[in-house]
C-alpha cells in the first residue's frame, strides 16, 4: 500500500544560496524549506546542510540569491535542469542554448520594440528586419543588441554615426551602464543594461525610456514594470564579452 508523501507535496520555498567565494567546485546550495527564515538562521550557524557547515569552517559567507515557491519536487526539477549557476542572478542567468526560428523571434522583436517605446513605428518589414538582427546576435558573442541595432540605424547608415554607445562599465553594486552619445544633437544619455529573460539577450536602455535607478526595469513612459526583463549584472557582461560598440 502506498500513501502520498506529505513532505513531497507540501508547498514551501525553494531557495538558492550563492557563495561569496567558491569552495572547491561548489558555488551554490539549492534547498527547500517549509520556513525559509528559520532555515536561513540555522544555515548561518552552520546547521542544516553539511556543505554549509564546511564552507562556514572555511570562512566563506553566502547570499540568498533567489527563491521559488514550490514543493521538493520543484527543487529536484531545478537541480535536474542543469544546475544552480544557470539560474543564479549573481552568476548571470543563462537560458539553455537553443535554436530559435525566425518566426519565434518576431514576438521577441515586438517585445523589444515595446520596451524602447517604438511600437508606433513597427510594421511587417520593421519586425522582420529586427527579428533577423536578433537571430544573428542570439547565438553569437556578444549577445547584446542596442536600440540603434533594432531600428536598423547601425546597418543602414554605417557612414552616418547617429548613436554611439561607450564602453560599458560596472558599478560597485554590479549593475552595468554606458553612455549613449547622440552625435547629431550632441546630447548624452545614461544607459543601463537589461537582460531579456526569455532569450538571454542583453539590451542597453537609455534613461529617457527606463527608470534606470528603480529596483527593477520600469518604463518611464508607461510607468509599468517589465516582468520579462531584469537588470544585467557584471556577470552577464563578462559572459557576453562585450567590447566597445560603435553604431
Ligand atoms: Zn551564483
Amino acid at each position: 500500500m502506498t500513501t502520498a508523501n506529505p513532505r513531497r507535496s507540501r508547498t514551501g520555498t525553494v531557495y538558492l544560496l550563492h557563495f561569496d567565494q567558491p569552495y572547491k567546485h561548489a558555488r551554490h546550495y539549492l534547498g527547500w524549506a517549509a520556513d525559509l527564515n528559520q532555515r536561513l538562521m540555522q544555515h548561518q550557524q552552520g546547521h542544516g546542510a553539511r556543505l554549509l557547515a564546511v564552507i562556514r569552517q572555511h570562512g566563506i559567507t553566502w547570499t540568498l540569491a533567489r527563491t521559488w515557491s514550490g514543493t521538493r519536487t520543484r527543487e529536484r526539477q531545478i537541480k535536474q535542469q542543469g544546475g544552480a549557476s544557470r539560474v543564479c542572478p549573481h552568476c548571470g542567468i543563462r537560458p539553455p542554448q537553443r535554436v530559435w526560428t525566425p518566426g519565434e523571434l518576431r514576438p521577441v522583436a515586438r517585445r523589444l520594440f515595446a520596451v524602447i517605446d517604438g511600437e508606433w513605428i513597427t510594421n511587417k518589414p520593421v519586425i522582420t528586419y529586427a527579428a533577423r538582427q536578433l537571430s544573428r546576435r542570439i547565438t553569437g558573442i556578444p549577445r547584446t543588441i542596442t536600440p540603434a541595432d533594432l531600428l536598423g540605424w547601425s546597418e543602414r547608415t554605417p557612414t552616418m554615426k547617429i548613436l554611439n554607445y561607450t564602453t560599458p562599465y560596472i558599478r560597485k553594486d554590479g549593475s552595468v551602464w554606458c553612455v549613449q552619445e547622440d552625435l547629431e544633437s550632441g546630447s548624452d544619455n545614461t544607459c543601463r543594461m537589461v537582460v531579456d529573460l526569455e532569450t538571454g539577450l542583453t539590451l542597453f536602455l537609455p534613461d529617457y525610456l527606463v527608470d534606470v535607478e528603480a529596483d527593477q526595469p520600469i518604463s518611464r513612459v508607461g510607468k509599468h514594470p517589465w516582468p520579462l526583463f531584469r537588470w544585467a549584472t557584471g556577470a552577464d557582461l563578462h559572459s557576453s564579452e562585450i567590447k566597445e560598440k560603435t553604431t
